[in-house]
């Protein structure tokens, strides 16, 4: 039954790689007090969500009280950053509390560590409800992701743009191994440690494989999630190596938005400035960042470092045909077509609605509903007519077309109408959200982009 108590906390990470971090406590919050508690992951996890909701349950996802034994850590990791290298990113303001069973228990928002660099160790209410809301509408849609398990509300304001209220949030993750804790251990030039880091990876994601296996697996991986980030206008906005999972997850929530209008140039995020993260690059950028896992990876790969490199290039060039087949896959089923109908005429396909949704400024999400209940607009009448005479199967396509994603000016209500002490509309918006393929009458708005007019929308870290 659910742990009414607190739970056990793993030091798997703590024990097996001291070099990759620093012990370290959480701040102590004012005055916290939880905002949204994720009752179903709880259980998932084994604990008891009414546990969760007592003061001792607050201090324990606050990170305050923690079970006897238990080693929270500051993870240390690289990353490219918008293509710069940078050696020493890791937790600035986050916490590995431990493992339960074999997920990580971590926290974002809980005060300075030693990698904090000139932050201030603390995040928004705003930004941790916005994870909180896409991470778990990413689950809803069937799309690998790190889970919010709580935001806690810290009592504290701090410094943004203007004074904001400071939260935490817990996430669950499958690990938090990225492509930058492998670029950390290869740069520290200790390839004991690097060959540790890759069996702990390759024992928590790839059991049984070499770590050119670990190399394959984490390419078809991020091939997969990359591949249903697009078939579901998600525009992650920090690709860097930092914000890359070895499991396969989507994490690090920040400038992330979904697109509206189909255009594979768009960007939200106000730090993107040249465009780098737009949706039509993210496959490459996947594949780039890959690229340094493979570098990093090198020394284990063959002791000749020319054999080395020809392996890892091999594995690399398998990328491109993994994404192809996804998307392939992704949109044959958007468009409810059996697996009769071959691979080139579906191609062919998909690649003549993309040129039409982009000419139209079609709203991407809306559009397969539409077309669903066979009322896409008059200036794709020629290409339904290619559609219907593959004799679509209608009904299966709302299984896979989310009729509600978080629309960016929703989630924007949604989160300064939290950050002022109304937490209605983001509990709204999550119901939708979570449960995204099933249309409710009378519940419009929630499924239809901006109003003309509401502006541009950018996101902020
Ligand atoms: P991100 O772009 O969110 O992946 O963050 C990049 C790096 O900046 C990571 O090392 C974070 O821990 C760090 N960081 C971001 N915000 C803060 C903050 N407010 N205080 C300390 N470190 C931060
Ligand atoms: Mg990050
Ligand atoms: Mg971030």
């Amino acid at each position: 039954g659910p742990v009414s108590d607190m739970p056990t906390l793993g030091t798997r990470f703590a024990d097996e790689l001291p070099e990759m971090g620093v012990a370290w406590r959480a701040a102590v919050p004012p005055k916290p007090e939880l905002i949204v508690l994720n009752e179903t992951l709880a259980v998932e996890l084994g604990l008891d969500p009414e546990w969760l909701r007592t003061e001792a349950g607050v201090r324990f996802l606050c990170g305050l009280e923690l079970p006897d034994g238990a080693k929270p850590v500051a993870q240390g990791y690289s990353g490219h950053q918008f293509g710069g290298y940078s050696p020493r990113l890791g937790d600035g303001r986050a916490l590995l509390l431990g493992e339960i069973g074999d997920r990580d228990l971590h926290l974002k928002g809980s005060g300075r560590t030693p990698f904090a660099r000139g932050g201030d160790g603390l995040a928004a209410v705003g930004p941790m409800l916005r994870e909180y809301l896409i991470s778990e509408a990413m689950h809803a849609f069937g799309i690998p992701t790190t889970r919010s398990l709580a935001v806690v509300r810290t009592g504290q304001m701090i410094v943004r743009e203007n004074l904001a209220p400071g939260a935490i949030l817990v996430r669950v993750a499958a690990s938090h191994l990225r492509v930058g804790s492998f670029q950390f251990a290869r740069a520290s030039g200790d390839v004991d440690l690097l060959r540790r880091l890759a069996d702990h990876a390759v024992s928590r994601h790839y059991p049984g494989v070499d770590p050119l296996g670990l190399l394959r697996g984490v390419i078809e991986a991020q091939a997969e999630l990359v591949g249903r980030w697009m078939l579901v206008g998600f525009i992650h906005g920090v690709m860097n190596t930092d914000n890359m999972t070895i499991s396969g997850e989507t994490i690090d929530y920040g400038p992330c938005a979904f697109m509206d209008a189909f255009d594979p140039a768009t960007v939200f995020s106000s730090i993107d400035e040249g465009g780098r993260y737009a949706y039509g690059h993210q496959p490459a950028i996947a594949q780039w960042n890959l690229a340094r896992l493979a570098e990093a990876l090198l020394p284990l790969i063959d002791d000749d470092q020319e054999t080395a490199i020809e392996k890892a290039t091999a594995e690399l060039a398998g990328f491109r045909a993994r994404y192809v087949s996804v998307t392939l896959d992704g949109f044959r089923a958007k468009l409810g077509l059996s697996v009769a109908v071959d691979d080139a005429t579906v191609t062919a396909l998909t690649e003549d609605l993309l040129a039409l949704l982009k000419a139209q400024e079609a709203d991407f999400t809306s559009f397969f509903r539409s077309l669903a209940k066979e009322e896409a607009p008059a200036e794709f009448g020629d290409w339904v007519k290619r559609w219907k005479a593959l004799d679509p199967n209608v009904a299966a396509m709302n299984s896979v077309n989310p009729v509600y994603i978080p629309r960016n000016h929703l989630v924007e209500e949604a989160l300064s109408a939290a950050t002022d002490g109304d937490v209605i509309p983001f509990r709204e918006l999550l119901e939708m959200v979570t449960n995204p393929f099933t249309e409710i009458p009378g519940q419009d708005r929630f499924a239809t982009p901006a109003p003309p007019g509401s502006g541009v929308y950018q996101t902020f870290c």
